[in-house]
């Protein structure tokens, strides 16, 4: 992987329809940069990929370590180099946007990346719980997703944002997953408040695109449904 080029493996759209079987391997994955996100096999929780390791952020609140052979039904990862680094207060998620913005005028157009640590205020997180049955869309278990929030939380916050929240092509339109430090808890980010902390950012430029040739993936009607998209990410 070169700096800052994106890595994901199937589509969102394909995850809303609860293609979520199969998919790559943790050890593969691991390959694919040093940063980045996801879900693990019949949407059992939430991924986060930090330096040479990936995390299963589980609806019971603890972490765990995914072993080599996991399956990975949905990712989008990068080899992340910022391209700058600065102290932002974040008041809520949009300040995360106008950090982007202000790194580059054109962020609305463009693909990023950014890693955000330190002590954050509060977060609200939400881990899904996993499919009951085969092919549970993914709106469906929002539903019942677990939702946790930390005050005053040291961590990791890894993000990705596509040009204009464009989820049309089923890429991960704007998408951000925290790992407390101590590693013992973490999800998929729907609120965040930090006084300072810091946050590093890169545009780019090219996203590699890997499909899944299971007959799940090959039945899946891949249809938009950005609204669908909004409730369960947020
Ligand atoms: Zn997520």
């Amino acid at each position: 992987m070169e700096d800052n080029h994106i890595y994901q493996y199937s589509l969102l759209n394909a995850l809303m329809d609860g293609v979520s079987n199969t998919g790559i391997s943790a050890s593969e994955l691991a390959k694919k940069g040093n940063q980045g996100l996801g879900t693990f096999a019949h949407m059992n929780g939430e991924l986060l990929f930090l330096e040479s390791k990936i995390y299963q952020l589980q609806a019971s609140g603890s972490v765990r370590e995914a072993a080599p052979t996991d399956l990975i039904p949905f990712a989008v990862t990068t080899q992340f180099s910022p391209q700058t680094t600065t102290d932002v207060h974040l008041k809520d998620k949009n300040d995360i946007d106008r950090a982007l913005e202000t790194f580059n005028p054109h962020a609305k157009n463009l693909f990023l990346t950014y890693r955000i640590t330190g002590s954050f205020q509060y977060l609200k997180c939400r881990t899904v719980r996993g499919q009951e049955y085969e092919g549970q869309p993914l709106s469906e278990l929002g539903k019942k997703q677990s939702v946790e929030e930390y005050e005053d939380v040291e961590g990791t916050i890894i993000g990705f944002r596509t040009p204009g929240n464009w989820q049309g092509f089923g890429v991960a339109g704007e998408h951000l997953h925290f790992l407390r430090g101590d590693c013992g808890a973490g999800g998929h980010v729907l609120e965040v408040r930090a006084e300072s902390v810091r946050m590093g950012m890169a545009v780019a430029s090219h996203v590699h695109m890997e499909l899944p040739t299971g007959e799940d993936f090959n039945r899946a009607k891949l249809v938009t449904d950005d609204a669908g998209v909004k409730e369960v990410e947020g």
